[in-house]
């Protein structure tokens, strides 16, 4: 049996991930009372961004300035429209994306810092671009510690707010409704995760921030897959979090609200099952290797038309592989590329980050990080393989083909020997896209540490030889409730805001319900979080 207890305050929030901790922040700073509520245990507070990288795209800092590049809010909104690719009717997310460019430094990198959140020296450079540019400049910092840091130290102020009284938080509860009043939202109604209790809450403000649709269930993600990209795959990995499900959108839309853009989706191309194996189909999200040869099921080397590069255009790598056989595909290496340049997106793996161990970080710059090759292998034997020589990888390749697709063996050896060949003839005979990737990744310091010289696949010094099956892995939702710069929620049938709610974070789309458009240049995620967190808190305290 259950009891139900009534709560009244001035604000409710509905989800306690980045973008929830910042607005609780933001409206204690002006001085609001504020249920925060989170469906996730009180150890889970944050969300997704405590187990994230913590890469926040940040523009004109002064860790740019320091390293002399010249960035500035006009150059960021021109490669973020280039790449957002916004339709016409796309008002509110250019606004937000304009805003965000315009504003990242005092809205984000500012209220971080003063969290006492660092981030490394060396900036770095994803999205490069492809055949246009992406990121003109690097703009990606890293928080020292990770996002697990980010969310430590935002917790930390939370609790150590002068208003800290005004706030109250429940956790292993679920919001299941919105309460409305005359057109104007009211309150929310929870339960227990338990079922033991019902909630009442009354509010003046209600705020949604329950993250996106990719995690919770990955038939969402099916039905809402990208049209153009045809079928979804069979086998998809899921990377977002457990309790994305979007039934809080859903509420929105039949309260009227405006969700736009589900369909357009962030999803990575080198996704292996997750070892931990939390829920089925859970999934690690590698960085893939720059200098290591992406393949599909039949070892054919994979050209859309070029080849595909690692750092230049995430978006475009995913449609390359829904392109081939299977939908999935094969990353071939050797032990020397794989320490060298193999990461794991998150902060799980990525252990000299999130526990700040300078040495260990060097270390793994100057000779490898091996402690998380070999923890890959061990984790991950279904989908990673290791062989002292090319006949045995592609055994061992062979073994883990899937849908009845077979390797054809000789091509795959042709590809291999060509491509150390080409580089045996010397940089100036380098007549291959990728391999002029690399060059251009190694002008730029924060590369070069991480990239290798060009390094040939069948140097028997480098060996053993790794093979890794990578699957399409869900992640980040780009479309969400639609919102004006306010953070309102806004009504699908006229475009006005609906008095009293907003949303924020990934359940907004980062903004206005796809602040991203089609594409990220990457740290937008949670630097939007942080900007809509904040823009929520100022837009209801005024
Ligand atoms: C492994 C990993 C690495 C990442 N790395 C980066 C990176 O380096 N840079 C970057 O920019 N982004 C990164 N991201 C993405 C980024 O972390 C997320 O987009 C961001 O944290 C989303 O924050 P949010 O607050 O909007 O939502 P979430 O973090 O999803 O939080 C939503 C919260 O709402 C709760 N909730 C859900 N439904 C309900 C309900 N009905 N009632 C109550 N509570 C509910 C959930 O329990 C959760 O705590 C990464 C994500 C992952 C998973």
């Amino acid at each position: 049996m259950s009891e139900t207890k009534a709560y009244q305050t001035e604000v409710v929030i509905a989800g306690g991930g980045v973008a929830g901790i910042v607005a609780a922040y933001e409206l204690l700073s002006h001085g609001r009372r504020v249920l925060l509520i989170d469906k996730d245990a009180r150890e889970r507070f944050g969300g997704q961004a405590r187990e994230s990288f913590g890469g926040v795209h940040m523009i004109d800092t002064p860790h740019q300035r320091r390293l002399g590049i010249k960035d500035s809010p006009e150059l960021a909104w021109q490669d973020w429209q280039r790449v957002a690719g916004y339709e016409p009717c796309d008002r509110w997310p250019r606004a937000w994306g304009q805003f965000y460019c315009e504003n990242s430094r005092e809205f984000i990198f500012e209220f971080l810092a003063d969290k006492k959140i660092k981030f490394l020296p060396l900036v770095n450079w994803p999205e490069r671009g492809l055949y246009a540019a992406g990121n003109s400049v690097p703009r990606w910092h890293i928080a020292w510690g990770t996002g697990y840091e980010i969310i430590d130290r935002l917790l930390h102020a939370l609790d150590a707010h002068p208003h800290r009284s005004s706030l109250e938080v429940l956790f292993d509860t679920e919001v299941s409704a919105l309460e409305m009043t005359s057109g104007r939202a009211t309150g929310v109604c929870a339960r227990s995760t338990d079922g033991r209790r019902e909630l009442r809450v009354q509010a003046e403000h209600v705020v949604i921030a329950s993250g996106g649709i990719c995690g919770g269930d990955l038939r969402r993600v099916r039905a809402h897959w990208y049209k153009p990209w045809g079928e979804p795959p069979e086998h998809l990995l899921n990377g977002g979090h457990i309790y994305a499900d979007g039934r809080l959108q859903d509420r929105v839309a039949e309260l009227g609200g405006a969700v736009t853009h589900l369909d357009l989706q962030w999803h990575y191309p080198a996704g292996v099952r997750h070892p931990a194996k939390r829920r089925p189909n859970d999934g690690l999200s590698l960085v893939p290797p720059r200098s290591a040869l992406w393949l599909n099921a039949r070892g054919e080397r994979i050209m859309t038309p070029g080849p595909m590069l690692a750092y230049s255009d995430t978006r475009h790598l995913v449609a390359s592989v829904l392109q081939q056989p299977g939908k999935y595909s094969w990353q071939v290496m050797n032990w020397k590329i794989a320490i060298k340049e193999l990461a794991v997106s998150g902060c799980d793996y990525m252990t000299a980050f999130r526990y700040k161990k300078r040495l260990g970080l060097a270390a793994s710059l100057l000779f490898g990080n091996k402690e998380l090759v070999d923890r890959l292998i061990r984790d991950c034997p279904d989908d990673v393989v290791v062989a002292d020589t090319l006949q045995e990888l592609m055994d061992g390749m062979e073994q883990r083909n899937l849908c009845g697709l077979k390797l054809d063996r000789g091509r795959m050896e042709a590809t291999i020997r060509a491509w150390d060949e080409m580089i045996d003839r010397g940089p100036a005979y380098h007549n291959d896209p990728q391999l002029r990737h690399i060059a251009n990744c190694r002008a730029y310091r924060g590369d070069r540490v991480r990239t290798c010289n060009f390094q040939k696949l069948l140097d028997r010094k480098a060996g053993p030889l790794i093979a890794i099956r990578e699957f399409i892995l869900a992640r980040k939702s780009l479309g969400g409730i639609q919102t004006d710069l306010a953070c309102r929620v806004l009504r699908s049938s006229d475009g006005q805001p609906i008095p009293g709610l907003y949303a924020i974070g990934e359940a907004a789309g980062f903004g206005g319900g796809g602040m991203h458009g089609k594409g990220s240049l990457e740290g937008t995620f949670l630097g939007g979080c942080v900007l809509s967190g904040r823009m929520a808190g100022r837009s209801i305290a005024q």
